[in-house]
């Protein structure tokens, strides 16, 4: 799908509507060593209880991760879920 460059929406720093930039988040590596990574690693190894049965197969689409960032402010912030789309690209407008 086409996604328009700026976007007008509600900046919560500023406390009204401005132009915002939109922009694909980048893909952080997983912290392997978090707690709570830790903790998911134990379970799904079937520490305390069965093992948790493997994903067979990988979903076609990922979720988008998109930020907003204000003209005025310049802070980013996120506006709801992310939505599958098989092609994404940032068009001018
Ligand atoms: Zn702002």
């Amino acid at each position: 799908m086409k996604f328009p460059k700026t976007i007008r929406t509600y900046c919560n720093n500023c406390r009204k509507h401005t132009l915002h930039e939109v922009e694909i988040s980048k893909k952080r590596p997983r912290r392997t060593m978090a707690q709570g990574q830790r903790r998911f690693l134990r379970i799904q190894k079937g520490y305390g209880s069965f093992p948790r049965p493997q994903p067979d197969h990988e979903k076609a689409t990922k979720k988008l991760d998109l930020r907003y960032k204000c003209g005025e402010c310049g802070k980013k912030h996120m506006r709801g879920k992310g939505w599958r789309a098989k092609k994404f690209e940032i068009v001018r407008g």
